[in-house]
């Protein structure tokens, strides 16, 4: 899998977006370091705290799968039928960081339809981890 692929793969899980709200569909496409792929899209809820990103969808898929080891995920996002830069937001890092090294790999498309390419440490230094 490569990187382009797994960003279409986020690019056509923004279809299944929820997203009454927002008006914002975003998709995950979360690769295991055994190389299976999972998907997830943005779940609103119209009293706003039970909303779930994305990307955490695709951890909860994984994670409840046995899946603990990961590689990369890809995000993306439209807003009004475009593609729209979102980078992930402070809890979803905070969930990589459970289950990610600091050089996991972080792939978010760009409104201009290409991607740019993070580790989550620097998207989410000194995180917060018990030891
Ligand atoms: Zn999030």
């Amino acid at each position: 899998m490569n990187v382009k692929d797994l960003c279409e793969l986020a690019i056509t899980a923004t279809d299944k977006s929820y997203s009454p709200y927002s008006g914002c569909k975003v998709g995950a496409a979360l690769l295991t370091k055994g190389g299976k792929i999972y998907t997830g899209c943005n779940i609103e809820n119209s009293s706003f705290s039970p909303t779930i990103c994305a990307e955490r969808v695709a951890f909860a898929k994984a994670v409840s799968e046995g899946e603990r080891e990961f590689k990369a995920i890809a995000i993306a996002a439209k807003k009004d039928g475009k593609l729209a830069t979102f980078t992930p937001c402070g809890v979803c890092r905070q969930v990589m960081s459970e289950f990610c090294d600091d050089d996991f790999t972080v792939l978010v498309v760009t409104s201009d339809g290409i991607y740019k390419e993070y580790v989550l440490a620097e998207l989410l230094p000194a995180s917060f981890k018990l030891d």
